[in-house]
């Protein structure tokens, strides 16, 4: 072999292995959109040396990001953007060897913050690029029409908060479920039981596969004025034992069950992946007094979502099994940072290989839905809010005559079946002739 040959057999040897020669490489490329804004996350096999600049000099707005000593693995024109904000990641010519040069085409010119993240319990390291804007199509989220014999009084509002989503998937069941799809699924069907009940309005914090932070819960929660708030939830436990549904309310001690420390431990590395979102901001002019309402706010809290929950727990205990009857008490960051009054749910543990099966069929969230609005309608009738529909009903009683059906009584008396289903505890939905009914009307 001439000394030329055995030159060009290392070259080419070199060239065809840079992996090997770069101290960082791409492993993978994560986007998620969210409403408030776009999260890119550049997951990295080492802590990375970058820089960036953006170029937004009227023509298609990007960023471009240069990653030093690196190698890429991923196919960046593989990647799908749902975001609106971003368009596309592709690779770009680097300015020298061992850069590799990664362009994001933007539809608008948004200044991103850049930084990164070291490892965790489920991610290694990571370059995150957030970019703030509108990035999913709003979703009409609550009923807007409002009948004209309602004008005076209003719906009760409730804001469902499907747990966890995009990045981070919960817990995950041992057929991998992920917890952030059953709670989003629950929570759209119970919605959906809701906004079809005239007395009733809901909106979704979360209407699709994205994460949120919990000023973003929050935000939504005050937004809708909402009466109450229902965090869902379908957590993995460190065994498998644990079976059954439970109801969460804040408590101001951490909670005094294993149970209820090991779900708070896990809630608080949820949020963990929020770690650089600003937090709510409280008024800091008069501490103490500042202070003061907050707590006054949260006992009334405390004791309205203690409320709903005995109620929600005895409508969960006939379509599932109960891990506690009582409402537990926790300090979940979630329950605490909103304001509104707060439940917590668990609809039963992903850990458990029957539970997980269980939690995946339609027939089963269906009930669990029904369950929940079940419960909620009957909390805020027994304990009622001033000036809301469900407070200003009026009771007439109907005897049931030839060739009447609960739809055609709904009709007349401009009410729901549901509610008259709901008011007279009826099994199904025949009636018979002579019956007496109690029928709700506003
Ligand atoms: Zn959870």
């Amino acid at each position: 072999m001439s000394r030329f040959s055995k030159w060009l057999i290392i070259c080419v040897a070199i060239a065809m292995s840079p992996i090997a020669a770069w101290a960082t490489s791409i492993e993978n490329v994560r986007v998620w959109p969210s409403p408030e804004s776009t999260r890119i996350v550049f997951d990295l096999s080492a802590s990375p040396e970058y820089n960036y600049f953006t170029i937004f000099d009227g023509g298609p707005p990007r960023i471009v990001i240069d990653f030093h000593q690196s190698s890429n693995q991923v196919d960046l024109a593989s990647v799908t953007s749902e975001s609106l904000l971003l368009e596309r990641l592709r690779p770009s010519t680097p300015p020298r060897d061992g850069t590799v040069r990664v362009v994001l085409d933007l539809s608008r010119a948004v200044e991103p913050t850049i930084f990164t993240l070291g490892p965790n319990d489920r991610y290694g390291h990571r370059l995150v690029v957030d970019i703030e804007g509108a990035s999913v199509q709003p979703e009409r989220q609550s009923r807007v029409v409002r009948t004209a014999e309602h004008a005076e009084f209003r719906p009760v509002m409730i804001a469902i908060d499907a747990g966890h989503g995009g990045q981070d998937p919960g817990s995950v069941g041992p057929a991998g479920t992920f917890e952030k799809n059953i709670t989003l699924s629950v929570a759209r069907r119970l919605a959906e039981k809701i906004n079809a009940d005239p007395a009733m309005s809901a909106v979704l914090t979360r209407t699709g596969d994205y994460g949120l932070s919990l000023p973003q819960r929050a935000r939504v929660t005050r937004q809708a004025r909402a009466d109450l708030f229902v965090s869902l939830h379908a957590d993995a436990f460190t065994s498998p034992q644990p079976r059954g549904a439970s109801v969460w309310i804040l408590s101001r001690r951490r909670s005094d069950t294993e149970l209820g420390r090991a779900l708070e431990n896990k809630e608080r590395l949820s949020e963990e992946l929020y770690e650089l979102q600003p937090t709510l901001t409280a008024n800091n002019d008069d501490p103490f007094l500042t202070r003061a309402l907050l707590d006054m706010r949260r006992d009334d809290s405390m004791q309205d979502g203690s409320l709903a929950a005995q109620v929600i727990l005895e409508h969960l205990g006939r379509v599932t099994t109960l891990h506690r009857r009582d409402p537990q008490g926790a300090s979940f960051a979630v329950l605490s940072n909103i304001g509104t009054p707060s439940i917590l749910v668990e609809l039963g543990f992903i850990s458990n290989p029957q539970k997980e099966q269980l939690l995946r069929t339609a027939r089963h969230q269906e009930r669990l839905a029904e369950a929940l609005y079940q419960g909620l309608r009957e909390h805020f009738v027994r304990h009622p809010i001033d000036g809301t529909i469900l407070a200003n009903q009026r009771i007439r009683t109907h005897v049931v005559a030839r060739g009447e059906s609960l739809s055609t009584l709904a009709q007349r008396y401009n009410t729901t079946v549901q509610a008259i289903v709901q008011h007279n505890n009826l099994r199904g939905t025949t009636i018979r002739v002579g019956q007496e009914l109690q029928i709700p009307t506003s």
